[in-house]
């Protein structure tokens, strides 16, 4: 198939990762990417998590963080997300792989807390996590192992992983939401999510998808979204989350219209976890001195 051999040479002249969902051409490299990724799982430095900062839209401080998961292979240098974590999904690493970001962050919040900063952090789920009815007992033997309050995590679960099958998701929801643990709705608007199922979800909060962020200053449609799902956000009573925040002209937008939180390049790019320990240092966050340091 001459469309894909012109891909997937060009993806290599770009000296990127080949592969593909599509799985007839580009199956050997994705089995070189799962060979890769479970030897990286085996010791560690290889995968690594970067923080970005959560703002309050109303006086700009730092409310929470988010963890994004980072490779740096051997050879291929940094691979984003996105060019491994569908492969793992397909099969059981991508449960090795949550562990692993767990327990990365639940380290890495018990150093900010004994510096005095009780900052939330957020990891991302997939899919096959939320099937996976082992999550709520990895989540809280890790919590205790590493002595961080439940409160203080955050899962954010895309729409469509709710959706997928819809009934053992939502217990596996319920059971790490009854350990206390904040869960949050990623990407929203680029799923399917009814109102009824989104009532029934035991989330607190909502992140509006960048893709409408980017556009509410220039495209009426994108604008309409933000603000409708900003609106239901709210009279569903949790709270709401802008991410990929680029410019002041969406900070503006976005408070009039009475969004919560930001998250994105106008405020910060991912950073590693020294550079944020500066950053906690300087500025602090909402909830320090405010939140039980055990
Ligand atoms: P996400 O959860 O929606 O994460 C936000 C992504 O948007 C991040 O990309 C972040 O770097 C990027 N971003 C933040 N602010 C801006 C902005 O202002 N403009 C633009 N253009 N982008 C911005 P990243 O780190 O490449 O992650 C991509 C996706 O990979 C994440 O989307 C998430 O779905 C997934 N991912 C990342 N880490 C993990 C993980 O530990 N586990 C799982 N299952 N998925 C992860
Ligand atoms: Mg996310
Ligand atoms: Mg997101
Ligand atoms: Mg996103």
């Amino acid at each position: 198939n001459a469309d894909i051999a012109m891909y997937v040479a060009k993806e290599l002249k770009a000296g990127a990762v080949v592969f593909q969902a599509e799985e007839h051409v580009t199956a050997p490299s994705r089995l070189t990417v799962l060979g890769d990724l479970r030897r990286a799982l085996e010791g560690d430095g290889e995968l690594f998590l970067n923080y970005q900062p959560k703002y309050t839209l109303d006086g700009e401080r730092i409310e929470g963080l988010e963890a994004l998961l980072r490779w740096k292979h051997p050879t291929q240098g940094l691979i984003p997300p996105g060019d491994f974590i569908p492969a793992a999904e397909g099969t059981g690493i991508i449960l090795r792989l949550t562990e692993r970001v767990l327990d990365l962050a639940l380290a890495q919040m018990r150093c900010w807390m004994d510096a005095g900063h009780a900052v939330p952090v957020a990891v991302n789920l997939s899919t096959r996590c939320l099937l996976d009815a082992g999550l709520p007992d990895l989540v809280q033997r890790l919590l205790t192992e590493h002595r961080v309050p439940a409160e203080l995590l955050r899962l954010e679960v895309t729409e469509s992983a709710v959706m997928g099958d819809a009934a053992r998701c939502m217990a596996v929801l319920q059971r790490l939401h009854d350990l206390g643990v904040k869960l949050s709705i990623d990407d929203f608007g680029t799923g399917y999510t009814s109102m009824a199922h989104l009532r029934r979800l035991p989330v607190d909060e909502l992140k509006i998808d960048r893709s409408f962020v980017l556009g509410m200053t220039t495209t009426a449609h994108d604008a309409v979204l933000v603000r409708t799902a900003i609106d239901l956000g709210h009279n569903l009573g949790l709270t709401v989350v802008a991410e990929g925040v680029e410019g002041a002209e969406h900070v503006t937008a976005l408070r009039e219209l009475g969004c919560d939180i930001a998250q994105g390049y106008h405020y910060a790019r991912p950073m590693a976890g020294e550079q944020m320990s500066e950053l906690l240092e300087r500025v602090g966050t909402i909830h320090d001195g405010t939140l039980p340091v055990a």
